[in-house]
């Protein structure tokens, strides 16, 4: 199985629950290396860039206002399988959905606070990496 990397966003209601370190236990857990990470408040913009696919949605507008209600915690994890590895640990968009011992099951309140982000693809991975880190800030571990 191929090593790749991924984007994880803990969100602003999983960072003001205490859970950063919980939820990177399981990354570490399943052997997924944070390999990248820094804290950010995003702004407007930036938020509604990196979510800029979902822009004809009706939970748009509900969704940069939640981004940006406090800061999240922005990493990159590697690891074999990495993307699916890390959907897999998040669970179904919807908590009320998500299977029993997955991070949105346990952390979550609902679709729109979710606790976590994780890119959907290899593509989407590629992109969302480098809309928050320079080359020079992803570790090679
Ligand atoms: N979202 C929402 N309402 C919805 C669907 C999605 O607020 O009905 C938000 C939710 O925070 C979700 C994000 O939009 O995590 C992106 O949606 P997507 O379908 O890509 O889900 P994900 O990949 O995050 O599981």
């Amino acid at each position: 199985m191929a090593i790749e990397r991924t984007l994880s966003i803990i969100k602003p209601d999983a960072v003001a629950k205490n859970v950063i370190g919980q939820i990177y236990s399981r990354f570490e857990g399943a052997g997924l290396k944070v390999v990248a990470a820094r804290m950010a408040h995003l702004s407007r913009a930036e938020a509604e860039g990196f979510y800029a696919v979902h822009k004809a949605r009706p939970f748009f507008k509900d969704l940069v206002d939640f981004m940006i209600s406090g800061p999240v915690m922005i990493q990159v994890l590697e690891g074999e399988n990495a993307i699916a590895k890390n959907r897999e640990l998040m669970g179904a968009t919807n908590p009320k959905e998500a299977a029993a011992g997955t991070i949105r099951a346990d952390f979550a309140e609902s679709i729109d606070a979710n606790a976590v982000h994780g890119s959907d693809g290899a593509d989407t991975a590629a992109v969302e990496i480098a809309y928050f880190f320079r080359s020079s800030q992803v570790f090679a571990r």
